[in-house]
């Protein structure tokens, strides 16, 4: 049997796609990158809002066409639209022979051998399940990696669906978590990304109190070069946490926090258990100790109980904190969530043009940015040759694989992919900047 795998989504699923990767690779089925040909296509999807739902369905309609054509056999789609829509999946896109929810990863192969055999595949376990522990066919770069520490959500903000797609909070074992580290490092991987729904609650539900401060410097003890910190929730980031992230030299000054919005009524009917005045102490006091932080967020503009008023002073925030990195995102009202029963919000139209002011107002704030890091030296880690712009192309610290921009600098020299390198900042370019291998000889 050959079986190709499409990703969708956010790392976090990613990992499930490696682990569904292994276990077939375990069960002697062949892997191929290429769809065309391939006996089953695995669509690994993500559905909590409507446009990755949307991306979900359109992949589905462009590997029915390939089933159509006769190029590949059958269509099974994994992951969360699985488990939102269940049974409707199959009933709405006839094209799909089978469905495994977000709590039945690990029975991909007996579901492959069950499509190809014929049979409507149709397998959605306990999503609240204890987290298997499984190896991994990776994605990303071997010098590049993801350590998911925690699966779930209980932090049930109103608009979101995701604590009811991946179930309650459950922190894996830290032995477990150590034990994966070591084979990444192992592996090659400089640049380990600490991923979770939320990972500063991390050990609350296993060992009873938080854990993250704890686990951070035995993976700094480890063959990395880099830590990178993904999803931390505002009000669970302790001063010991701080101290941790300033102290530790391989944890990078970046850190993602998403908080949605700083309208103290927007937060509280989203259930966000910061206020604004508290989310600027938490900035300044990380700022004060980390200095050079890059701080990344993400925004949700058009949220019920935001009107004019709470809009313009998201704008005002937003000019006021100047956090350097953001993901911004139209609201979009999810059947199942409480805000959805919200009805004082503005049109999708209005949300998403919102959206479009608050990117511009990030924009600016980001160009300043790039603007102050002219003439620096960063440290860049190299991901190999840009034919487009004819030279290298890197991340520093700032910047994080698939969501920032990325720096492209000449060399004068060959340079690795994976290889840490010096670069000099010379000039920015359309929200990116551009420099030039800088080694003393
Ligand atoms: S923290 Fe909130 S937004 Fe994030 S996954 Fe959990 S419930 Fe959803």
């Amino acid at each position: 049997m050959t079986v190709s795998f499409i990703s969708l989504g956010c790392a976090k699923n990613m990992v499930n796609t490696e682990q569904m990767m292994a276990l077939c690779r375990d069960a002697g089925i062949t892997l191929q990158e290429e769809q065309a040909g391939a006996d089953v296509v695995v669509i690994n999807t993500c559905g909590f809002i409507d446009s990755a739902k949307s991306e979900a369905i359109d992949t589905v309609l462009a590997m029915a066409e390939l089933k159509e054509a006769g190029s590949i056999q059958k269509i099974l789609v994994t992951g969360c639209l699985s488990q939102r829509y269940q049974q409707e999946v199959l009933t709405e896109l006839p094209e799909v022979d089978g469905v495994l929810g977000t709590g039945s990863y690990s029975d991909i192969v007996p579901a492959l051998q069950g499509v190809l055999a014929g049979e409507q595949v149709c397998r959605f376990g306990n999503i609240h399940a204890p987290i298997e522990e499984l190896d991994r066919v990776r994605l990303t770069p071997d010098y590049y990696g993801y350590l998911r520490i925690a699966e779930g959500c209980d932090n049930h903000c109103a608009y979101c669906v995701i604590p009811s797609l991946r179930g309650k909070y459950r922190s894996r074992k830290m032995e477990d978590v150590l034990t994966e580290a070591e084979k990444l490092a192992k592996e090659g991987v400089r640049e380990l990304i600490i991923i979770a729904q939320d990972i500063t609650r991390y050990g609350i539900d296993l060992y009873g109190e938080r854990k993250l401060a704890e686990l951070l410097p035995a993976l700094c003890r480890m063959d990395f070069h880099w830590v990178r910190l993904h999803y931390l929730y505002p009000d669970e980031i302790t001063p010991e946490l701080i101290e941790v992230i300033a102290r530790e030299e391989k944890i990078l000054k970046y850190i993602d926090l998403p908080i949605q919005h700083c309208n103290d009524q927007v937060l509280r009917a989203m259930n966000r258990r910061s206020n604004k005045e508290e989310l600027i102490e938490l900035f300044g006091q990380l700022r004060d100790r980390i200095p050079g932080l890059v701080l990344r967020t993400s925004l949700i503009t058009g949220l019920p109980y935001e009107d004019e008023a709470a809009f313009e002073e998201l704008c005002q925030f937003l000019q006021d904190v100047r956090i350097e990195r953001a993901g911004v995102f139209p609201y979009s009202p999810e059947e199942g969530t409480a805000a959805a029963k919200m009805l004082n919000r503005v049109d999708t139209a209005e949300a998403e043009r919102r959206a479009e002011l608050v990117v511009d107002v990030q924009s600016r704030i980001m160009d300043d940015f790039n603007e102050s890091r002219l003439g620096t030296v960063v440290e860049v880690l190299c991901e190999g040759w840009d034919a487009q712009s004819m030279g290298y192309v890197g991340r520093s610290y700032a910047e994080s694989p698939d969501i920032d921009g990325r720096i492209y600098f000449s060399a004068e020299r060959e340079v690795a992919a994976g290889e840490f390198v010096p670069v000099r900042i010379t000039d920015t370019m359309d929200g990116e900047v551009t420099g030039q291998l800088w080694e003393e000889n």
